[in-house]
């Protein structure tokens, strides 16, 4: 069974250098297109208010002990602090990881 595996690993292993060997030149142009740099630069120009909201809230806001998610009939502890609005970085709600994820969602 594992000397199976084993063997899968290789046959894929051969498989994919063949490929990179075949595509060298389309995979190099590929991620010279794709500029990491840039992308996180141009992520962080259009949502400036969104970053700064977050370091200030990481920095200056600390979640009370104890304090429950805001969503009526959830008793999870609060471990995510949520933005309503980004230009108001200081109010911030306290919410589950589960909420969170739903007024994210909502947000989109
Ligand atoms: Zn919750």
């Amino acid at each position: 069974m594992s000397l199976n595996k084993e063997k899968q690993k290789e046959i894929w292993r051969r498989a994919s250098r063949k490929y990179r060997l075949k595509n060298m030149e389309e995979i190099r142009e590929r991620s010279k297109k794709y500029d990491f740099k840039q992308s996180s630069k141009k992520y962080a120009q259009k949502n400036k208010e969104k970053i700064n909201a977050k370091a200030n809230a990481n920095y200056h806001i600390n979640i009370p002990q104890g304090q429950i998610c805001i969503f009526t009939n959830c008793n999870k502890l609060a471990t995510d602090k949520h933005h309503e609005d980004y230009s108001k970085p200081k109010e911030v709600q306290f919410l589950c990881k589960l909420h969170h994820g739903f007024t994210r969602r909502k947000n989109v």
